[in-house]
């Protein structure tokens, strides 16, 4: 036990520490604070609190746990809503009301409900297991299966397993390691500071589909990868963020609202619990997590809330699912380290953030991947970024940090998001660098003409605006007709397919079916506007057609109406040009008539 000497901020430091250990976690004062030793000098500990610490008074004592920061994990995760350290917020609530009390203990998961435990079959009393081996499993939600792993260390012969219902705090196993017996129950704890251990990591050949259009046709990302989302206020990190965690095809979303005002996370907690997952039509809470950790909350709190939430992650993939991980704001976290790095005293590195900013950023995003888990199954966790630079100005520290690792970039756009282009993604400056790999994924489940599709659309986008710097220079008049055509389907591409109403109920998430249907009646209009324009229809025709206003209404189609509709369109689309250029070739005879007459 040590006594308090010194209190600056969230940081304690904490004299007579002899025998403690780095990231041990701490309660500090009488008030008994949890905290965390993050530099040991001499019997000197540095502590970073976890809560609030006006009203601590030097002299206090501080206790060792001797026990890492570390996440509880085990059936009941899904649907909770956790603190920065995994305290759920519920349970907080109650016992304090909504202005959280100090040093409140809470356990993480529920301790009274009984789960069903199912051995799995291949499991055999007797036989030698290890560490992430799969036992058996709780149907935790009618969708989701929660396997139950065997805990870090374990190693032996299994010398009992049973089935029937449980708490997670009950034996349903036990091991026996050269007669040391231990027991093993549904619950696991892991220390959040380390990634978890797997077999090994692939290369992930498949995308992780958002039902976004910007990002699945233009800048998709893989299962597994890696992505930030930068953008000064208001460009729209938060609604895509809510989007992907809503509407993208992964098992499980873990949600950390790191640092940024309540009413974002209010906004999620009100929200989603109303909603329905798309694949399954469950409630949507059925597979998320989210960490709250808003910016009136303790900042040492919010720098542990992106371990707290990526562990948690971790814990999930290696049961060999798919998760998605969105951290809302990542400069956020950044801020903490360096208002904690500040205190320490540590040598400022650029902007005053600490000079091992970038290797904190590039460790998180590591911890993303398609891996296969020591259990042998083979799961991935997608990590997505949001990050707020001062002004939008990306030439700074965390964004720089972020862009090195990550490996698709959105680059939200204030002067889009200004003129109501939302997603504000910018399409000529964004980049995706799992176009390649996962090619192959969308010939076979897309179609080939989808892949050829949007290689000609991005041409056409970085075509119009090269074309409209010229338009500024010389206007308009002055392009050929051809080009002039550019114009209008740019115009049309961004517009009718690239802008995307997450507040409107059909728009808000498309199918790969139907962002394929979209992009092609557009790519047919580009196609037959060429050749209309090549035979001598003029331009303001093309751009009066009514058919345009079915393709822009394509997107608020809704999904069994899309076939119909499309096809629709698409006859509309050659019936109209049909009848531009019939009218054209009559004009044209009426002239050569008028000229022999
Ligand atoms: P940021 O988190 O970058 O500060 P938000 O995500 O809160 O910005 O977005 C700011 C506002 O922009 C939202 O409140 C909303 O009105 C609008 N907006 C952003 N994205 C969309 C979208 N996809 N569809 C419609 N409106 C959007
Ligand atoms: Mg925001």
């Amino acid at each position: 036990m040590g006594l308090i000497k010194r209190i600056s901020g969230p940081l304690v430091i904490a004299k007579e520490m002899l025998g403690s250990n780095m990231y041990d976690v701490v309660k500090v004062g009488k008030s008994r604070l949890i905290g965390e030793i993050i530099q040991l000098r001499g019997d000197n500990a540095v502590i970073q609190v976890y809560e609030d610490t006006t009203g601590l008074r030097p002299g206090e004592p501080v206790e060792t746990t001797s026990l890492p920061l570390s996440v509880e994990l085990g059936p009941g995760l899904l649907g909770m809503i956790y603190d920065g350290i995994q305290r759920p917020l519920e349970t907080l609530e109650k016992k304090s009301g909504s202005f959280i009390g100090k040093g409140i203990e809470a356990f993480a998961l529920d301790r009274k409900k009984k789960w069903h435990f199912t051995p799995e079959k291949n499991i055999k009393k007797g036989m030698q297991v290890h560490e992430g081996m799969i036992l058996g499993f709780v149907q935790e939600t009618p969708t989701f299966k929660h396997y139950i792993l065997l805990p870090k260390g374990a190693k032996g012969k299994l010398s009992m397993i049973k089935s029937g219902s449980f708490t997670i705090e009950e034996k349903i196993a036990e091991l026996d390691n050269n007669g040391k017996k231990s027991p093993i129950t549904m619950m696991q704890r892991r220390s959040v500071r380390y990634a978890s251990k797997i077999k090994r990591k692939f290369k992930s050949e498949e995308p992780l589909v958002t039902g976004q259009r910007v990002i699945d046709t233009l800048f998709p990302i893989a299962k597994g990868g890696t992505a930030a989302v930068p953008g000064p206020f208001g460009a729209g990190k938060t609604v895509i963020q809510h989007s992907l965690a809503k509407y993208s095809d992964s098992d499980v979303v873990v949600y950390i609202g790191c640092g940024e005002r309540g009413n974002e996370m209010t906004e999620i907690l009100s929200e989603f619990p109303e909603l329905k997952d798309p694949k399954t039509a469950r409630p949507l809470m059925e597979r998320t997590i989210l960490i709250a950790n808003t910016s009136n909350m303790p900042v040492a709190a919010r720098e542990a809330s992106i371990y707290t939430g990526i562990t948690i992650a971790e814990y999930i993939r290696d049961m060999g699912y798919n998760i998605s991980i969105m951290a809302d704001s990542t400069s956020r976290w950044a801020e903490a380290m360096r208002e904690i790095s500040a205190r320490l005293e540590e040598m400022p590195g650029e902007e005053g953030y600490p000079a091992y900013l970038s290797k904190r950023l590039a460790e998180y995003y590591e911890r993303s991947g398609s891996v296969e888990s020591l259990g042998g199954k083979r799961g991935s966790i997608t990590l997505i970024g949001a990050v707020s630079p001062p002004g939008g100005d990306i030439s700074e520290p965390v964004s720089q940090g972020t862009l090195r690792v990550v490996k698709t970039f959105w680059s939200l756009d204030a002067s889009l998001a200004s003129s109501k282009h939302f997603p504000s993604i910018n399409w000529l400056n964004s980049y995706s660098l799992y176009l390649d790999i996962l090619e192959p994924w969308y010939i076979k489940n897309v179609g080939e003409e989808f892949v050829s599709d949007k290689k000609q659309a991005m041409q056409l986008l970085q075509r119009e605006s090269e074309l409209k710097d010229i338009v500024q220079l010389v206007g308009e008049d002055a392009l050929p007709e051809s080009e002039r055509i550019v114009l209008i389907i740019g115009r049309m591409l961004r517009e009718d397919y690239l802008r995307q109403n997450a507040y409107d109920e059909i728009d808000a998430y498309t199918t790969m079916k139907k962002q394929a249907g979209m992009l092609n009646a557009m790519l047919l209009f580009s196609k037959l506007a060429s050749k209309a324009v090549s035979n001598g229809v003029k331009v303001e025709k093309i751009a009066a057609m009514k058919i345009r206003t079915d393709i822009s209404r394509l997107k608020t189609v809704k999904e069994q109406d899309f076939g119909a509709a499309l096809k629709k369109t698409t006859l509309g689309i050659s019936a109209e040009f049909n009848a531009l250029e019939k009218d054209e070739l009559g004009s044209e005879l009426k002239q050569e008539k008028q000229k022999v007459n």
